[in-house]
C-alpha cells in the first residue's frame, strides 16, 4: 500500500516531530490524531501492505465513540462489517447471555466485527490528507538513534537501503513481538496462560439464524468461539497451551468432527476446512511493560501490553492508548519538547485499565477455561453460571468489554 504522501522509492529521511513504528491500529490511529492536531508525524510500517487476517477485528463502543469524535465513524460503518449485540455462552445446560451491548446507553450499542485489512487502509488513506503526515510501507525499523541518554529517532531499511529518521519522540506501536522494545533493552513481565487459539472460517448460509451475536460453545473436550462475519463464520478453537501439535497429529478429519459435534450448525459445512493451511494459530500471550517509556520513547498497544483474546479487547485498548497519547502529547510535540513526565502521564492514565482487564482475563483463564479444557462433558463452573445470571454482574462484564473499564 502506498499512501498519497509517499513518493514511490523515496522514503523520507531527515527529521519529523514524531516517528511511529508500526502501522497497526495503535500506530495509525495515533498518527491520524496527531496529524489532525498539526503535529508532523511519520509512520514506518515494515510490511508492504496492510492485508492481514485473523487479527483482533472487533471495534467496541469506546473505539467507535472515538472514531465518531474525529468524524470517521460513518466511513468505518460504510466498510463491510457485522454488528454483534450480545455474547452468549452455550454448554450442555443451554445458552447463557453474559454481555448485552444493546442495554448500554451509547450511540453504538454493539461490537463491530470488521477486518483490519479494510479498517487500516481507510485510516491510512485519511492520514494521506495531511501534508505533514507520511505513511511509509516496506520500512523495517532496525535500530534506535540514541543521544545523551535519550532516543532521538530510528534507523530503518527500505528497498535494501538503510535510512535515518530523527524525531523528538519515537512511539513504538510495533506489536506484541516489539523489536523496539528489545532494542531499548526492555522486557515485559508475562503471566502464565493456559490457552492458544486456532482461527479459521466456515461459510455462512443465508438460512442460518440471524444471531447478531458471538457464541462460545463448550462440548466434547473442546471450546469454540463463533463470530457472525456476514458472509462467513469466524471460528476460534480454544486449545490447551502448546496443544496444537497434538490436535494436528490427530488429523484434520478428527478436528472437523470435533467442530461438527460441538457446533451442530456447522456440521453440514465442516468439509470446507480442507487443510491446516486454512487455519491460523494465535499463541496467546498476556504481558506488559512495567514502564512504558524512556526519554524520547513511548510504547503503546500490544508493544506495551499483549492481551488475551478473551473479551476481544486488544485492538480497542490499543486505540484508546493512541487517543490518550495524542491528547496528552500533541502540545509538547508542537512545542518541540516532550518531557518524561508527559510520557509518564500517558502510562498513568492507561495502565489501570490494562491491569484490570488482564487480571480479569487471568481469572477467566484459571477459573473457567482451564478446568473446562479436556473435560469430557464441559459445563460452566456453577459460580460462573451464577455470576452470568446476575444483571449487575452482566452489566459489569458488558461495560468491561465495551469500554475496557467498569465505569
Ligand atoms: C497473529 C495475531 C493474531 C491475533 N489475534 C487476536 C485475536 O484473536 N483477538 C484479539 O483481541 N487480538 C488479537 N491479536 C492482537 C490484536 O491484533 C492487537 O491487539 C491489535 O492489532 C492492536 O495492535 P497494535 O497496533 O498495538 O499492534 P499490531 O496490530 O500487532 O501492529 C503492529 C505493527 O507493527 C509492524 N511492525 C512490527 N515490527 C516492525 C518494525 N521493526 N518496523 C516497522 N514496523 C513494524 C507490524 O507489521 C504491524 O503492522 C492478534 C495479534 C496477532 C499478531
Amino acid at each position: 500500500m502506498t499512501s498519497a504522501r509517499e513518493q514511490p522509492g523515496a522514503a523520507p529521511s531527515g527529521e519529523t516531530a514524531c516517528v511511529v513504528v508500526g502501522g497497526g491500529p495503535a500506530g495509525v490511529v495515533l498518527a491520524l490524531l496527531l496529524a489532525r492536531r498539526g503535529v508532523p508525524v511519520t509512520v514506518l510500517e515494515k510490511h508492504a501492505d496492510l492485508d492481514r487476517s485473523f487479527r483482533g477485528n472487533t471495534l467496541n463502543p469506546a473505539a467507535l465513540d472515538l472514531l465518531h469524535e474525529v468524524g470517521l465513524a460513518e466511513r468505518v460503518l460504510a466498510l463491510p462489517h457485522t454488528k454483534t449485540t450480545h455474547f452468549t455462552a452455550v454448554d450442555a445446560r443451554g445458552p447463557l447471555r453474559f454481555a448485552d451491548f444493546g442495554a448500554l446507553r451509547t450511540r453504538f450499542p454493539f461490537v463491530l466485527l470488521l477486518q483490519q485489512a479494510a479498517f487500516l487502509p481507510m485510516l491510512a488513506d485519511e492520514l494521506g490528507r495531511y501534508e505533514h503526515a507520511r505513511f511509509v510501507t516496506g520500512a523495517d525499523v532496525q535500530a534506535l538513534i540514541e543521544e545523551g541518554g535519550a532516543v532521538r529517532g530510528v534507523v530503518y531499511e527500505k528497498d535494501g537501503e538503510r535510512r535515518e529518521l530523527r524525531a523528538a519522540l519515537t512511539v513504538a506501536c510495533d506489536g506484541r513481538g516489539s523489536r523496539v522494545r528489545a532494542l531499548a533493552g526492555l522486557r515485559p513481565t508475562s503471566s502464565d496462560v493456559p490457552i492458544d487459539v486456532l482461527w479459521f472460517t466456515l461459510p455462512r448460509r443465508p438460512e442460518d439464524a440471524a444471531e447478531a451475536g458471538a457464541h462460545f460453545r463448550f462440548g466434547g473436550g473442546t471450546m469454540f468461539a463463533l463470530m457472525d462475519a456476514g458472509t462467513h463464520w469466524q471460528v476460534g478453537a480454544i486449545l490447551r497451551k502448546d496443544g496444537f501439535p497434538e490436535v494436528r497429529a490427530r488429523g484434520i478429519g478428527a478436528f472437523r468432527s470435533d467442530v461438527a459435534a460441538t457446533v451442530p450448525l456447522l456440521a453440514d459445512r465442516v468439509d470446507a476446512l480442507e487443510s491446516w493451511e486454512r487455519t491460523a494459530l494465535l499463541r496467546v500471550e498476556v504481558s506488559r511493560l512495567r514502564r512504558w517509556y524512556r526519554p524520547g520513547l513511548l510504547f503503546l498497544g500490544d508493544a506495551a501490553h499483549a492481551m488475551s483474546p478473551v473479551g476481544m479487547v486488544g485492538i480497542n485498548l490499543a486505540i484508546q492508548d493512541a487517543a490518550c497519547a495524542a491528547e496528552r502529547l500533541a502540545g509538547p510535540l508542537r512545542a518541540g519538547r516532550v518531557r518524561e513526565r508527559d510520557l509518564r502521564a500517558v502510562q498513568r492514565r492507561r495502565a489501570p485499565s490494562v491491569r484490570l482487564v488482564q487480571a480479569l482475563q487471568a481469572l477467566i483463564h484459571r477459573r473457567i477455561l482451564a478446568p473446562m479444557l479436556g473435560a469430557p462433558e464441559p459445563v460452566l463452573p456453577p459460580p460462573a453460571r451464577w455470576a452470568m445470571r446476575q444483571p449487575p454482574l452482566r452489566h459489569l462484564a458488558t461495560r468491561l468489554i465495551a469500554y475496557g473499564r467498569p465505569w
